[in-house]
């Protein structure tokens, strides 16, 4: 790699390290030339298919936007923030996974719903009322009872099943 700042085409790496989460390598590089320091970082290039929104658009997938939503949803939950970046990779990889070019944006609703429901029951709460604008009282309250039936008390982070209970079950593509 060149340096940036001399342009000379001869650098070394003096350090190579794993980044805090784990998700890139941080290289620290010396110039041969002019001796100044830089850093390079490598990361995995995720490929995504394209999100099919309700409306029939078409747009390209934001890990952003999906790590928007699911903290928006945690805010002020007692969920520590290693266990939602591990939720948001398993999200990642089911995602890069796909083999479709393109998948409708409510196929990662329902993703990011059961990863929530592992997390937190408020959080996935908040996520699930707005995403599935429940169409009456009736289907909130079956979905409140469906969890206290299943994790009765605050605090207990055990898996709840309501994803497979059929009334919210996600369609997962074929492999
Ligand atoms: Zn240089």
């Amino acid at each position: 790699m060149w340096c940036p700042f001399c342009s000379h085409e001869n650098t070394r790496v003096v350090d190579s390290r794993l980044t805090r989460d784990g998700m890139q390598i941080r290289r620290r590089r010396q110039c041969e030339e002019c001796g100044s320091r830089f850093n390079t970082y490598e990361a995995p290039e995720l490929k995504a298919p394209r999100i099919i929104k309700t409306d029939g658009g078409r747009q390209a997938f934001s890990e952003e936007k999906l790590r928007e939503g699911m903290l928006r949803a945690l805010e002020k939950r007692p969920v520590e923030t290693r266990e939602v970046e591990r939720s948001i990779r398993a999200l990642l990889r089911e995602i890069s996974s796909v083999e479709d070019s393109e998948i409708p944006s409510t196929l990662i609703g329902e993703w990011v719903m059961r990863e929530l429901s592992k997390l937190d029951q408020v959080a996935y709460i908040r996520f699930a009322s707005v995403y599935k604008r429940f169409e009456d009282i009736q289907a909130f309250r079956d979905v409140i009872e469906a969890l206290e039936r299943e994790a009765p008390g605050e605090g207990d982070r055990r898996q709840i099943s309501l994803l497979e209970s059929g009334r919210i079950a996600a369609k997962r593509p074929k492999k």
